[in-house]
Protein backbone atom coordinates (compact mmCIF):
# COMPACT_ATOMS: atom_id res chain seq x y z
CA UNK A 1 0.00 0.00 0.00
CA UNK A 2 1.79 3.01 -1.43
CA UNK A 3 -0.80 5.45 0.14
CA UNK A 4 -0.31 6.93 3.52
CA UNK A 5 -3.32 6.45 5.82
CA UNK A 6 -4.63 9.37 8.44
CA UNK A 7 -5.55 6.25 11.00
CA UNK A 8 -4.49 2.48 10.94
CA UNK A 9 -6.74 1.06 13.56
CA UNK A 10 -5.49 -2.46 14.73
CA UNK A 11 -8.27 -4.85 16.53
CA UNK A 12 -11.74 -4.96 16.11
CA UNK A 13 -13.37 -5.34 19.38
CA UNK A 14 -15.77 -2.63 20.88
CA UNK A 15 -12.47 -0.49 21.38
CA UNK A 16 -11.28 -0.84 17.51
CA UNK A 17 -14.93 -0.16 16.16
CA UNK A 18 -15.64 3.09 18.43
CA UNK A 19 -12.21 4.25 17.19
CA UNK A 20 -13.28 3.76 13.79
CA UNK A 21 -16.80 5.59 14.49
CA UNK A 22 -15.28 8.76 15.45
CA UNK A 23 -12.07 8.81 13.08
CA UNK A 24 -14.51 7.79 10.35
CA UNK A 25 -17.20 10.17 10.97
CA UNK A 26 -14.08 12.99 11.56
CA UNK A 27 -13.11 12.44 7.72
CA UNK A 28 -9.83 10.13 8.66
CA UNK A 29 -10.80 7.47 6.17
CA UNK A 30 -9.75 4.81 9.31
CA UNK A 31 -8.80 1.13 7.58
CA UNK A 32 -9.16 -1.63 10.66
CA UNK A 33 -7.12 -4.86 10.74
CA UNK A 34 -9.83 -6.87 12.10
CA UNK A 35 -7.43 -9.45 14.09
CA UNK A 36 -7.47 -13.37 14.03
CA UNK A 37 -10.87 -13.04 16.02
CA UNK A 38 -13.18 -10.42 14.35
CA UNK A 39 -14.88 -8.82 16.80
CA UNK A 40 -13.16 -9.85 19.26
CA UNK A 41 -14.31 -11.31 22.63
CA UNK A 42 -17.90 -10.11 22.75
CA UNK A 43 -17.84 -12.77 19.72
CA UNK A 44 -17.67 -15.72 22.54
CA UNK A 45 -20.15 -14.10 24.64
CA UNK A 46 -23.97 -15.03 25.14
CA UNK A 47 -25.87 -12.09 26.31
CA UNK A 48 -24.67 -8.68 27.38
CA UNK A 49 -27.06 -7.00 29.24
CA UNK A 50 -24.92 -4.49 30.87
CA UNK A 51 -24.19 -2.05 27.78
CA UNK A 52 -26.26 0.97 27.74
CA UNK A 53 -28.76 1.19 25.18
CA UNK A 54 -30.07 -2.80 25.04
CA UNK A 55 -32.72 -2.53 28.30
CA UNK A 56 -33.38 -5.90 26.84
CA UNK A 57 -29.81 -7.00 26.35
CA UNK A 58 -28.15 -8.06 23.18
CA UNK A 59 -26.22 -11.15 21.58
CA UNK A 60 -22.22 -10.36 21.89
CA UNK A 61 -21.76 -11.34 18.27
CA UNK A 62 -25.54 -8.98 16.89
CA UNK A 63 -23.57 -6.53 19.04
CA UNK A 64 -20.56 -6.36 17.17
CA UNK A 65 -22.09 -6.72 14.18
CA UNK A 66 -23.70 -3.64 14.73
CA UNK A 67 -20.31 -1.52 15.52
CA UNK A 68 -19.40 -2.84 12.71
CA UNK A 69 -21.90 -1.79 10.43
CA UNK A 70 -22.12 1.63 11.91
CA UNK A 71 -18.10 2.24 11.04
CA UNK A 72 -18.69 1.01 7.88
CA UNK A 73 -21.37 3.42 7.45
CA UNK A 74 -18.96 6.63 7.43
CA UNK A 75 -16.26 4.90 5.45
CA UNK A 76 -14.66 2.74 7.57
CA UNK A 77 -12.39 -0.56 5.99
CA UNK A 78 -12.39 -3.22 7.13
CA UNK A 79 -9.62 -5.86 6.46
CA UNK A 80 -10.14 -9.25 7.84
CA UNK A 81 -6.67 -10.05 8.33
CA UNK A 82 -3.86 -10.03 11.26
CA UNK A 83 -0.79 -7.32 12.01
CA UNK A 84 1.80 -9.22 12.74
CA UNK A 85 4.45 -6.52 12.86
CA UNK A 86 5.45 -3.04 13.05
CA UNK A 87 7.73 -0.15 13.21
CA UNK A 88 7.30 3.05 15.01
CA UNK A 89 10.66 4.14 14.55
CA UNK A 90 9.87 6.60 11.76
CA UNK A 91 7.80 9.93 11.90
CA UNK A 92 5.28 7.32 9.38
CA UNK A 93 4.30 4.43 11.55
CA UNK A 94 5.03 1.33 9.56
CA UNK A 95 2.87 -2.07 10.37
CA UNK A 96 2.44 -5.67 8.24
CA UNK A 97 0.28 -7.72 7.77
CA UNK A 98 0.09 -11.71 7.62
CA UNK A 99 -0.34 -11.50 3.70
CA UNK A 100 2.60 -9.77 3.87
CA UNK A 101 1.20 -5.88 2.75
CA UNK A 102 3.43 -3.36 4.44
CA UNK A 103 0.72 -0.48 5.58
CA UNK A 104 1.79 3.15 6.53
CA UNK A 105 -0.24 5.39 8.53
CA UNK A 106 0.51 9.01 10.27
CA UNK A 107 -1.43 7.50 13.52
CA UNK A 108 -1.87 4.25 14.69
CA UNK A 109 -4.71 3.16 17.11
CA UNK A 110 -4.07 0.22 18.92
CA UNK A 111 -6.70 -1.94 20.32
CA UNK A 112 -5.47 -5.37 19.94
CA UNK A 113 -7.18 -6.54 23.03
CA UNK A 114 -6.49 -10.24 24.99
CA UNK A 115 -6.66 -13.42 24.90
CA UNK A 116 -7.31 -16.61 27.13
CA UNK A 117 -4.49 -18.05 29.27
CA UNK A 118 -4.13 -21.92 29.30
CA UNK A 119 -3.25 -23.71 32.18
CA UNK A 120 0.34 -25.41 30.11
CA UNK A 121 -0.77 -28.88 30.16
CA UNK A 122 0.79 -30.54 27.67
CA UNK A 123 -2.49 -32.77 27.19
CA UNK A 124 -4.28 -29.21 26.58
CA UNK A 125 -2.44 -29.21 23.41
CA UNK A 126 -3.15 -32.70 22.64
CA UNK A 127 -6.90 -32.72 22.95
CA UNK A 128 -7.23 -29.07 21.96
CA UNK A 129 -10.36 -28.60 20.09
CA UNK A 130 -11.04 -32.29 20.62
CA UNK A 131 -12.77 -31.60 24.09
CA UNK A 132 -10.36 -28.78 25.52
CA UNK A 133 -11.81 -25.49 24.90
CA UNK A 134 -11.08 -21.95 26.22
CA UNK A 135 -14.49 -20.91 25.17
CA UNK A 136 -17.58 -22.57 26.90
CA UNK A 137 -19.84 -20.02 24.68
CA UNK A 138 -18.64 -21.31 21.90
CA UNK A 139 -18.22 -24.76 21.90
CA UNK A 140 -20.35 -26.19 25.40
CA UNK A 141 -22.99 -26.96 22.46
CA UNK A 142 -20.73 -30.06 21.49
CA UNK A 143 -21.34 -31.44 24.94
CA UNK A 144 -24.73 -31.08 25.27
CA UNK A 145 -25.83 -33.90 27.74
CA UNK A 146 -22.62 -35.18 28.82
CA UNK A 147 -20.43 -34.02 31.47
CA UNK A 148 -17.72 -31.01 31.84
CA UNK A 149 -14.92 -29.61 33.69
CA UNK A 150 -14.17 -26.35 33.58
CA UNK A 151 -11.24 -24.30 35.94
CA UNK A 152 -10.76 -21.40 36.90
CA UNK A 153 -12.81 -19.05 40.17
CA UNK A 154 -13.42 -15.75 39.01
CA UNK A 155 -16.70 -14.15 37.15
CA UNK A 156 -15.70 -15.85 33.50
CA UNK A 157 -15.63 -19.45 35.01
CA UNK A 158 -19.07 -18.82 37.17
CA UNK A 159 -20.59 -17.26 33.94
CA UNK A 160 -19.56 -20.33 32.29
CA UNK A 161 -20.32 -22.76 34.34
CA UNK A 162 -23.68 -21.28 34.80
CA UNK A 163 -23.65 -21.55 30.92
CA UNK A 164 -22.93 -25.32 30.78
CA UNK A 165 -24.93 -26.15 33.22
CA UNK A 166 -27.96 -25.46 30.66
CA UNK A 167 -26.48 -27.66 27.99
CA UNK A 168 -24.35 -30.25 29.93
CA UNK A 169 -25.72 -33.38 32.35
CA UNK A 170 -23.56 -32.45 35.03
CA UNK A 171 -20.54 -29.76 35.62
CA UNK A 172 -17.37 -29.86 37.47
CA UNK A 173 -15.84 -26.28 38.76
CA UNK A 174 -12.53 -26.63 39.81
CA UNK A 175 -11.21 -24.35 42.31
CA UNK A 176 -7.26 -24.03 43.26
CA UNK A 177 -8.13 -22.38 46.61
CA UNK A 178 -11.06 -22.46 49.41
CA UNK A 179 -12.69 -19.74 47.73
CA UNK A 180 -13.54 -18.07 44.81
CA UNK A 181 -12.70 -14.50 43.48
CA UNK A 182 -15.51 -14.35 41.65
CA UNK A 183 -18.46 -11.29 42.27
CA UNK A 184 -20.95 -12.49 45.03
CA UNK A 185 -23.71 -12.81 42.72
CA UNK A 186 -21.80 -15.37 39.97
CA UNK A 187 -20.65 -17.57 43.07
CA UNK A 188 -24.09 -17.62 44.54
CA UNK A 189 -25.20 -18.34 40.81
CA UNK A 190 -23.02 -21.48 40.64
CA UNK A 191 -23.37 -22.07 44.23
CA UNK A 192 -27.29 -22.52 43.58
CA UNK A 193 -26.74 -24.60 40.40
CA UNK A 194 -27.40 -28.49 41.20
CA UNK A 195 -25.67 -29.93 38.61
CA UNK A 196 -22.91 -28.16 39.27
CA UNK A 197 -20.31 -29.70 41.68
CA UNK A 198 -17.62 -27.50 42.96
CA UNK A 199 -13.80 -28.66 43.82
CA UNK A 200 -12.49 -27.00 46.31
CA UNK A 201 -8.44 -26.55 46.65
CA UNK A 202 -8.17 -28.78 43.81
CA UNK A 203 -5.72 -28.52 40.99
CA UNK A 204 -5.73 -30.29 37.51
CA UNK A 205 -3.45 -32.99 37.07
CA UNK A 206 -3.67 -34.05 33.70
CA UNK A 207 -6.56 -34.21 30.74
CA UNK A 208 -7.26 -38.26 29.98
CA UNK A 209 -8.62 -39.35 26.53
CA UNK A 210 -7.79 -41.22 23.24
CA UNK A 211 -7.51 -40.68 19.88
CA UNK A 212 -11.45 -41.80 18.54
CA UNK A 213 -13.01 -39.64 21.89
CA UNK A 214 -11.01 -36.89 22.46
CA UNK A 215 -11.48 -36.24 25.83
CA UNK A 216 -13.03 -39.02 28.60
CA UNK A 217 -11.95 -37.59 31.84
CA UNK A 218 -9.89 -35.08 34.05
CA UNK A 219 -7.27 -36.39 36.44
CA UNK A 220 -7.68 -33.82 39.53
CA UNK A 221 -5.42 -33.30 42.90
CA UNK A 222 -6.29 -31.95 46.10
CA UNK A 223 -3.42 -29.61 46.93
CA UNK A 224 -3.82 -29.94 50.51
CA UNK A 225 -4.46 -33.80 51.19
CA UNK A 226 -2.56 -34.57 47.79
CA UNK A 227 -4.98 -37.11 47.20
CA UNK A 228 -6.23 -37.76 43.35
CA UNK A 229 -9.25 -38.48 42.13
CA UNK A 230 -10.48 -39.15 38.25
CA UNK A 231 -13.64 -36.91 36.63
CA UNK A 232 -15.38 -38.25 34.07
CA UNK A 233 -15.95 -35.55 31.54
CA UNK A 234 -16.37 -35.07 27.40
CA UNK A 235 -14.92 -31.75 27.96
CA UNK A 236 -11.94 -29.15 29.60
CA UNK A 237 -12.79 -25.39 29.83
CA UNK A 238 -10.24 -23.10 30.64
CA UNK A 239 -11.67 -20.22 32.37
CA UNK A 240 -8.51 -18.22 34.03
CA UNK A 241 -8.02 -15.03 32.46
CA UNK A 242 -6.29 -13.30 30.07
CA UNK A 243 -3.22 -11.87 28.53
CA UNK A 244 -3.03 -8.62 26.35
CA UNK A 245 -2.21 -8.95 22.62
CA UNK A 246 0.29 -6.56 22.75
CA UNK A 247 3.98 -8.77 22.39
CA UNK A 248 4.31 -7.18 18.86
CA UNK A 249 4.65 -3.67 20.61
CA UNK A 250 7.19 -4.31 23.21
CA UNK A 251 10.06 -3.24 21.30
CA UNK A 252 8.56 0.15 21.08
CA UNK A 253 5.97 1.01 23.60
CA UNK A 254 6.12 0.80 27.48
CA UNK A 255 3.75 -1.74 29.38
CA UNK A 256 3.69 -3.29 32.46
CA UNK A 257 5.14 -6.74 33.86
CA UNK A 258 2.13 -8.54 32.65
CA UNK A 259 2.37 -6.80 29.12
CA UNK A 260 -0.43 -4.37 29.33
CA UNK A 261 0.42 -1.46 27.29
CA UNK A 262 1.17 2.07 29.52
CA UNK A 263 -0.87 5.35 27.76
CA UNK A 264 -0.28 8.79 29.81
CA UNK A 265 -2.42 9.33 32.64
CA UNK A 266 -5.99 9.50 31.73
CA UNK A 267 -5.35 9.78 27.78
CA UNK A 268 -4.98 7.19 24.92
CA UNK A 269 -1.32 8.66 23.94
CA UNK A 270 1.98 6.57 24.50
CA UNK A 271 5.90 7.51 24.37
CA UNK A 272 5.84 7.65 20.69
CA UNK A 273 3.63 10.60 18.94
CA UNK A 274 0.65 9.15 16.95
CA UNK A 275 0.80 5.92 18.22
CA UNK A 276 -2.57 5.26 20.91
CA UNK A 277 -4.17 2.91 22.51
CA UNK A 278 -7.17 2.20 23.86
CA UNK A 279 -9.50 -1.65 25.04
CA UNK A 280 -8.34 -3.91 27.14
CA UNK A 281 -4.48 -4.09 25.48
CA UNK A 282 -4.34 -1.26 28.22
CA UNK A 283 -7.15 -1.90 30.63
CA UNK A 284 -6.34 -4.69 33.43
CA UNK A 285 -8.91 -3.15 35.62
CA UNK A 286 -11.91 -2.82 34.43
CA UNK A 287 -11.95 -4.89 31.32
CA UNK A 288 -15.68 -4.05 29.63
CA UNK A 289 -17.08 -3.66 26.72
CA UNK A 290 -18.31 0.03 27.47
CA UNK A 291 -15.44 1.02 29.23
CA UNK A 292 -13.25 -0.10 26.00
CA UNK A 293 -15.61 1.76 23.90
CA UNK A 294 -15.11 4.77 25.50
CA UNK A 295 -11.18 4.34 25.65
CA UNK A 296 -11.61 3.87 21.91
CA UNK A 297 -13.24 7.48 21.38
CA UNK A 298 -10.43 8.81 22.99
CA UNK A 299 -7.99 7.09 21.00
CA UNK A 300 -9.67 8.52 18.06
CA UNK A 301 -10.06 12.16 19.40
CA UNK A 302 -6.40 12.35 20.06
CA UNK A 303 -5.35 10.95 16.96
CA UNK A 304 -7.79 13.33 15.16
CA UNK A 305 -5.95 16.24 17.60
CA UNK A 306 -2.20 14.92 16.55
CA UNK A 307 -3.73 15.39 13.19
CA UNK A 308 -4.85 18.92 13.30
CA UNK A 309 -1.84 19.92 15.11
CA UNK A 310 0.72 18.66 12.58
CA UNK A 311 -1.36 19.86 9.80
CA UNK A 312 -1.39 16.62 7.97
CA UNK A 313 -5.34 16.93 7.97
P1 LIG B 1 -9.81 -13.35 36.70
O1 LIG B 1 -8.38 -12.95 36.55
O2 LIG B 1 -10.73 -12.50 37.47
O3 LIG B 1 -9.87 -14.79 37.36
C1 LIG B 1 -9.04 -15.82 36.95
C2 LIG B 1 -9.33 -17.03 37.82
O4 LIG B 1 -8.57 -18.12 37.33
C3 LIG B 1 -8.97 -16.82 39.28
O5 LIG B 1 -9.96 -17.34 40.10
C4 LIG B 1 -7.67 -17.59 39.42
O6 LIG B 1 -7.50 -18.20 40.67
C5 LIG B 1 -7.86 -18.69 38.40
N1 LIG B 1 -6.58 -19.18 37.89
C6 LIG B 1 -5.58 -18.46 37.31
N2 LIG B 1 -4.56 -19.27 36.97
C7 LIG B 1 -4.94 -20.52 37.34
C8 LIG B 1 -4.32 -21.77 37.25
N3 LIG B 1 -3.11 -21.92 36.69
N4 LIG B 1 -4.98 -22.83 37.73
C9 LIG B 1 -6.20 -22.69 38.29
N5 LIG B 1 -6.85 -21.54 38.40
C10 LIG B 1 -6.22 -20.45 37.92
O7 LIG B 1 -10.31 -13.59 35.20
P2 LIG B 1 -11.79 -13.62 34.62
O8 LIG B 1 -11.59 -13.93 33.19
O9 LIG B 1 -12.68 -14.47 35.39
O10 LIG B 1 -12.31 -12.13 34.75
C11 LIG B 1 -11.56 -11.04 34.21
C12 LIG B 1 -12.28 -9.73 34.52
O11 LIG B 1 -13.51 -9.64 33.79
C13 LIG B 1 -12.65 -9.60 35.99
O12 LIG B 1 -12.49 -8.26 36.38
C14 LIG B 1 -14.11 -9.99 36.01
O13 LIG B 1 -14.81 -9.42 37.09
C15 LIG B 1 -14.61 -9.47 34.68
N6 LIG B 1 -15.78 -10.25 34.18
C16 LIG B 1 -17.03 -9.78 34.47
C17 LIG B 1 -18.14 -10.48 34.04
C18 LIG B 1 -19.48 -9.94 34.36
O14 LIG B 1 -19.58 -8.99 35.12
N7 LIG B 1 -20.55 -10.48 33.79
C19 LIG B 1 -18.04 -11.73 33.29
C20 LIG B 1 -16.69 -12.15 33.07
C21 LIG B 1 -15.60 -11.42 33.52
P3 LIG B 1 -7.13 -17.36 41.98
O15 LIG B 1 -8.41 -16.67 42.38
O16 LIG B 1 -6.72 -18.41 42.92
O17 LIG B 1 -6.04 -16.42 41.60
Amino acid sequence: MSEILNCLIIGSGPAGYTAAIYASRANLNPVVYTGPEPGGQLMITTDVENYPGYPEGVMGPQMMEDFKKQAERFGTKVIMEKIVKVDFSGPVHKAWSEAGTEIQAHTIIISTGASAKWLGLPSEKTFMNRGVSACAVCDGFFFRGKDAVIVGAGDTACEEASYLAKLCKNVHMLIRRDEMRASKIMQDRVKKTENITIHWNTNTDEILGNDEDGVTAVRVVNNKTNEKKTIPSSAFFVAIGHKPNTDMFKDFLDMDDQGYLIAKPGRSLTKIEGVFVSGDAQDKIYRQAVTAAGSGCMAALDAERYLTEKEII
